[in-house]
């Protein structure tokens, strides 16, 4: 079945008893046990499983066309349990413009219990296997990557790690199922912060991991998730599955507002650089056609100047919201380096845009006339 049809009907049944539609939210945390001792309803304890978190969960798996998927309380958490399942003394690759959040967790957190990580430039397949060492279990790529829309050919970092005996990893945020399929190019597991275009409305914080096959490694962190405790309530779970009814057309629409707008940009002689991958002259645009199916909703512009102009132009638009994240039916925009702090590798002069459901002509109005108010004062 074609995606839309799976986004509305996968982990969607029909309750035998009252014959909702739309399913119930359960927010009973335990579950009663028959007299031989089994859990007939086949759930004992919220940490454990919940039915709403369960329905999602096999949505997801359907989505990405995988074995089994687990969901988190957010992006970092299913980042941090995947991690969490490797060993001390362990390698993982990442890209130098990983999300910053996910190099964070790897320097701070991870880095002290004894994982070693090195950072390399995804878009050479040499340089990735350069890095391997003997310790290597994990090469996590993200395509498009945060905030520059660099991209990673992901079937080429799928023969390295296979050559390696290493998992692909594949943080597929940005592009969603509905663009990107990693599981079908040969990653081993996909990551979702499920917070951006799957829940889709700014109103859930949560993630996912899902995996190609049932194998030792979901067992390992589905343990690591009942003990740890990383759940997403039943209600963010049930906005969630909601949310993901919608989310192959409003990711499509989002993705063609988004290359309206870049095509846009470029010709503005006041903006220095329009990064996005939908773009004949971006660097990655023949991987990025050969692997997604449209170029996505994000895009990141460098300002001719610096920061100050950077900021001149985020302050006069209308329209568009100054706020971080993104996948939303709203517009937004954020200067990103201030927004990562000290360690940040964004240009000063690099504002990232989330196209939303708006009218492309409303957008492209908001931006022409923030262009000439900020290039006037
Ligand atoms: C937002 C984001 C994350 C982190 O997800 P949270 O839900 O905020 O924890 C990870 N990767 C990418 C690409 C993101 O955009």
């Amino acid at each position: 079945m074609k995606i839309e049809t799976r986004a509305v009907h996968a982990g969607h049944e029909i309750e035998p008893g009252t014959r909702d539609v739309t399913p119930a939210i359960h927010l009973s945390t335990t579950f009663e046990r028959a007299e031989d001792g089994t859990f007939p309803g086949g759930h004992s304890y919220a940490r454990q499983s919940n039915p709403n978190r369960v329905a999602l969960e096999e949505c997801l798996a359907s989505l990405e066309e995988g074995a089994a998927a687990i969901a988190f309380s957010s992006g970092n958490a299913a980042s941090m349990a995947l991690f969490q399942a490797l060993s001390p003394g362990d390698h993982v690759i990442v890209a130098e413009d990983v999300f910053y959040g996910t190099a964070l967790l790897l320097k701070d957190q991870l880095g002290p219990w004894g994982l070693k990580s090195s950072y390399v430039d995804m878009r050479d397949p040499v340089a990735v296997e350069r890095a391997v060492t003997p310790a290597t279990k994990v090469i996590w790529a993200e395509t498009p990557s945060n905030p520059l829309l660099t991209i990673t050919d992901i079937r080429a970092m799928a023969a390295v790690a296979k050559k390696a005996g290493a998992l692909l990893a594949c943080d597929n945020t940005w592009a969603t199922p509905a663009l990107q399929c990693p599981l079908k190019l040969g990653a081993d597991v996909v990551m979702h912060s499920v917070t951006k275009y799957l829940s889709g409305h700014s109103d859930v914080l949560g993630g996912a991991l899902v995996f190609k096959e049932r194998n030792a490694l979901y067992e390992k962190v589905r343990a690591i998730q009942h003990t740890g405790g990383s759940v997403p309530s039943p209600f963010e779970c049930w906005l969630t599955l909601r949310g993901i009814q919608t989310f192959p057309y409003r990711v499509r629409a989002q993705s063609e507002n988004a290359q309206r707008i870049a095509e846009f940009l470029s010709r503005q002689k006041t903006i220095e650089a329009v990064h996005y991958p939908g773009l004949p002259s971006h660097p990655g645009h023949r991987i990025a056609a050969a692997q997604m199916s449209s170029f996505g909703g994000m895009l990141s512009i460098q300002v001719k100047g610096g920061q100050p102009e950077a900021f001149k132009l985020a302050a006069a638009v209308k329209l568009f919201t100054r706020a971080t994240s993104l996948g939303g039916p709203h517009s937004l925009i954020e200067h990103r380096a201030s927004v990562e702090g000290a360690t940040t590798r964004s240009p000063a002069n690099l504002l990232r845009l989330s196209i939303g459901l708006e009218h492309v002509d409303d957008l492209i109005g908001d931006l022409e006339q923030a262009l000439e108010k900020a290039a006037g004062c």
